[in-house]
């Protein structure tokens, strides 16, 4: 069987690819290894019909890729958790606050707070999101990590710390361990509007301020829907031979053979590393293969309803239990992710108390009611054979080792997905899966 094009993997990329490939008159076929279309994007629902988000969730008005294909889909964005009232609660070891300031904080940790994010906000500027290898200092800034960029900077202690409890929450990896190049890079692509210096480090509105009404698993199955059996699902790539102008083929496990004029890959980083891909430059494979993600878990525990309400919270949080964060993503439904630094400490609790655990930490939070929910999920995305991951994760130095190779093509090979933007999240996802394809369509 000969195809225009075969695309690697039906999560939000892929389908975004094949979806406007076929727009575009090509003869696609998507292969995917799950029984499932949509990767990291994945939803339950309970009886009562509220949707659960298990994988990704929330959107910004930044988001610009995501929102169009969105409206093209025909579904409804409505705010998202930012919405809600009350106050965000923060927990540490010592003790749980709500509000702003944090209860670590000391005198004059405020003003060094804003200070800090605006010389970060300030050298964002200088960074080109679409080209950071240019920088004239950028070997330098992706040596260091944030964490000691902002001790250099004179960030006191309790400033220090909550910047790395909000990158928790995020579970995109510590501060610590990520490159300062990295987080400029992902600051200078959605600088945030809001100018005040402190919401300008990670504008909440600008990331995560909505949602799919339908549910932000619906994008993938409604591009599924409309591919029909251009999507096979069941399909483990397993090799890819790549020949300019011969035709290229994919090996599925199994053994079966296809044949095809292009591929798009839009698979993540992870389990691409388990594909045999040939005829392709060893310079495009070693930069594809040095990525890495951030192994995170998601935690969402539904209730009857919103119980933190009650207390003056608006369910987002962040902790430095064995969760990093939590927040509403529907009416009576918490999300909480545990980042990477505490996945390992999650594994090592035998599964049957799991629950028990993290449960523990949302009492914490907001009172003993978080005992008594009506259900609960843990998925532990890290580990998943085909994610591997949550986001992309940029430590110190991968930035200039992945090189400027990053999101690019070698027609006939093609490169799409999530890690493939500056930082991963669902717009990663669409706008590389959509710029592959307009690229694969103008080489014909
Ligand atoms: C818990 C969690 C929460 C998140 N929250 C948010 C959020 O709120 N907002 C946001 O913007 N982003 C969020 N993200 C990130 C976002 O969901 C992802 O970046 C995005 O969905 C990835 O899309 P993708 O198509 O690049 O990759 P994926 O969705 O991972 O799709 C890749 C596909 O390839 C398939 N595959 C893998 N190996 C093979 C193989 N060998 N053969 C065939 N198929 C294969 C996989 O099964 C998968 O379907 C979250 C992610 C997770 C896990």
């Amino acid at each position: 069987m000969h195809h225009d094009v075969i695309v690697l993997g039906a999560g939000l990329a892929g389908l975004a690819a094949a979806r406007d490939l076929a727009a575009g008159g090509a003869d696609v076929l998507v292969v995917e290894a799950r029984d499932r279309v949509g990767g990291r994007v994945e939803q339950t629902a309970l009886p009562d019909g509220r949707l659960v988000q298990l994988g990704g969730e929330v959107v910004g008005r930044a988001h610009t890729a995501y929102l169009r294909l969105a409206g093209e889909l025909g579904l409804t964005l409505v705010p998202s958790y930012v919405a809600e009232p009350g106050a965000i609660a923060r927990a540490t070891p010592e003790g749980v606050s709500a509000g702003d300031p944090p209860h670590w904080f000391a005198p004059g940790d405020d003003s060094c707070h804003r200070r800090v994010t605006a010389a970060f906000a300030a050298l964002a500027r200088t960074v080109d999101p679409d080209d950071p290898w240019h920088h004239p200092d950028a070997a330098a800034l992706d040596r260091v990590g944030v964490g000691d960029w902002l001790r250099s900077e004179g960030a006191t202690p309790g400033v220090v710390r909550l910047w790395e409890i909000g990158q928790l929450a995020l579970a995109s990896g510590s501060y610590e361990r990520t490159s300062l190049l990295s987080a400029l890079r992902k600051h200078a692509a959605v600088p945030g509007g809001a100018g005040d210096g402190v919401s300008e480090h990670y504008d909440y509105e600008d990331w995560e301020g909505l949602r799919v009404a339908e549910g932000s698993a619906t994008v993938a199955l409604r591009m599924s829907g409309e591919l029909g059996d251009r999507v096979r699902l069941g399909a483990v790539v397993e090799a890819v031979d790549v020949r300019r102008g011969e035709g290229c083929a994919v090996r599925l496990a199994g053994g079966e053979t296809l044949g095809c004029g292009a591929v798009v890959s839009a698979l993540p980083v992870g389990p691409l590393r388990s594909v045999r891909v040939s005829g392709v430059s060893d310079e495009r494979l070693a930069s594809l293969h040095r990525q890495r993600q951030a192994v995170a878990a998601k935690f969402v525990a539904a209730y009857d309803k919103p119980f933190w309400r009650a207390s003056g919270h608006n369910g987002l949080s962040e902790c430095e239990g064995v969760l990093g964060s939590t927040w509403p993503q529907n009416e009576g439904v918490l999300s909480a992710l545990v980042p990477p630094e505490r996945y390992g400490t999650l594994l090592g609790v035998p599964p049957g108390l799991r629950e028990r655990e993290l449960l523990g930490d949302v009492a914490r939070l907001y009172g003993d009611d978080a005992h008594a929910p009506l259900h609960t999920w843990t998925r532990m995305w890290g580990t998943d054979p085909w994610t591997q991951g949550y986001v992309t994760q940029w430590t110190p130095g991968d930035v200039t080792a992945v090189g400027p190779l990053h999101g690019t093509h070698e027609p006939p090979f093609y490169v799409c997905g999530s890690d493939q933007w500056v930082a991963g999240y669902m717009e990663g996802a669409v706008r590389t899966g959509r710029a592959a394809a307009k690229e694969a369509l103008r080489r014909g």
